[in-house]
């Protein structure tokens, strides 16, 4: 690593002692950008990367709840506001038992990147609490959505933040939240998305961030001449992104082989489509858990604690959580044979296993892969603005058009001397650009 950047990560982590999360996207970032950087010296005048790892403003607060045994609960929230350079504050909310600040920074920073490569208006955002979902009655969620927001109502608003969903948060707990926001502020507004569509929410939401991944990763194959058709898939997770992914990717004629849980994956080797997504669908939404019933009903094979990055498949997309697949992974799919491998969640990849896989076939990081679900969150932001709702048709569209724009920003920045797209370099420069002009013109602030 240049002297100059290591330099430079080195105050970054000075300033964020024991935050591994945060420093592995900042450094991801910083060494990607920084020839760009040296060669804009307006860019450094004004310390426009000192200025861009350092979040806006962080709110912390306490979140205390009644459970169904009477017992009181205490967690722990968060909103991260990084950066409003280019619009509102925009970005998800995650519910789970992993929660920490620094996994929030370090999602808060990449979703800066990623609305900015929307093209669309949203600056970036992350919140959520270390509160388990998991094993909770429906009005346990209720409840401690309704605690969580009468803190967070006062910090945010459909011009300064815009909350979304992420792990743990669905369009169940949107609605109880919208409800909360709603009764203590008294109005209805654009302030969360992800919401039901009766109530402002946008068509294709649900399956957006899937949506636009396959759309993503149809550009990557595209760009070396070649298609979906008779490819095998392998993805992980079976949450809010999966399951669009899958249904995409199958409608594109590829066959998805493997989906996996907390405990292992599944692989069937005639692919999961039509009837069987649906029975996946039918258990994620009586909150259970999808992947063994799977096995049993399909009579296919369950690999208990493993990962499905042992098979032998065409195209990997990780759907479920940060660092899910590292270098020994990365190493077992290219051996065995696979082409692509594009991280539908975010930082899906270690960075070596990122690394690894931009050398020898082609990856492409999250920030632009998963950018679909907060592009149509900003298609909501937009319809509500307009109190109108676009169709169905309209709102695939666009979406579709965003992730061709997006892929085209990854080529025009990313594109190495030997004609390799480097998507890492591209989606952070392309998301870098727009967020950094915005900064000098605003002046410091
Ligand atoms: N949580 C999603 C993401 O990581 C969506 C955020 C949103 O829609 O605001 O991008």
């Amino acid at each position: 690593m240049d002297a100059k950047i290591k330099e430079f990560i080195d105050g970054v982590r000075m300033k964020n002692p024991g935050e591994d999360e945060f420093l592995q996207a900042v450094e991801e970032v910083v060494e990607t950008v920084w020839d760009f950087y040296q060669e804009n010296p307006h860019y450094q005048k004004a310390k426009i990367l000192e200025r861009m790892t350092e979040p806006e403003r962080v709110i912390m607060f306490r979140v205390p709840w009644v459970d169904d045994s009477g017992e009181v609960q205490v967690n722990r929230g968060f909103r991260v506001e990084f950066n409003s350079a280019i619009g509102p504050y925009k970005g998800g909310l995650r519910f789970h038992p992993s929660v920490t600040l620094s996994g929030l920074k370090f999602l808060g920073f990449e979703q800066t990147f990623k609305n900015s490569l929307t093209s669309l208006p949203m600056g970036g955002g992350k919140g959520g609490s270390d509160f388990n979902p998991k094993g909770k009655s429906d009005n346990e969620i209720m409840r401690f959505c309704q605690a969580f927001m009468s803190e967070l109502f006062r910090h945010i608003g459909p011009n300064t933040d815009v909350p979304a969903g992420d792990i743990g948060v669905g369009g169940r707990e949107i609605g109880y939240l919208f409800g909360q926001y709603k009764k203590l502020r008294n109005e209805f507004t654009g302030v969360l998305t992800g919401k039901g569509q009766e109530f402002g929410g946008s068509l294709i939401r649900p399956e957006a961030t899937g949506f636009g991944a396959i759309y993503f990763v149809r550009e990557m194959l595209a760009a070396k001449g070649e298609t979906l058709k008779g490819k095998t898939v392998a993805l992980s997770g079976f949450g809010n992104v999966a399951w669009g992914a899958a249904q995409k990717a199958v409608e594109l004629g590829g066959k998805v082989v493997t989906l996996s849980g907390p405990d292992g994956y599944i692989y069937d080797p005639e692919g999961v489509s039509g009837e069987k997504i649906d029975f996946l669908l039918e258990l994620r939404a009586s909150n259970q858990d999808v992947i063994q019933p799977y096995a049993e009903k399909y009579g296919v094979e369950f690999f208990e604690g493993k990962k499905p990055w042992q098979q032998k498949v065409d195209v990997a997309i990780p759907c479920a959580i940060q660092n899910e697949l590292n270098e020994d992974d990365c190493k077992m799919l290219i051996e065995n044979g696979c082409q692509l491998i594009a991280e539908a969640s975010n930082m899906g990849c270690t960075a070596e296993a990122a690394f690894l896989a931009t050398e020898k076939i082609i990856f492409a990081p999250g920030k632009a892969v998963n950018a679909g679900g907060v592009a149509v969150s900003g298609l909501e932001m937009s319809q509500n603005s307009m109190r109108f709702n676009w169709n169905e048709v309209e709102v695939d569209k666009r979406l579709n058009e965003i992730m061709i724009n997006i892929h085209k920003v990854c080529v025009q920045y990313g594109t190495e001397l030997n004609g390799k797209v480097n998507y890492i370099k591209g989606a952070n420069v392309g998301g870098f650009v727009k967020v950094a002009d915005a900064m000098i013109a605003q002046g410091v602030v």
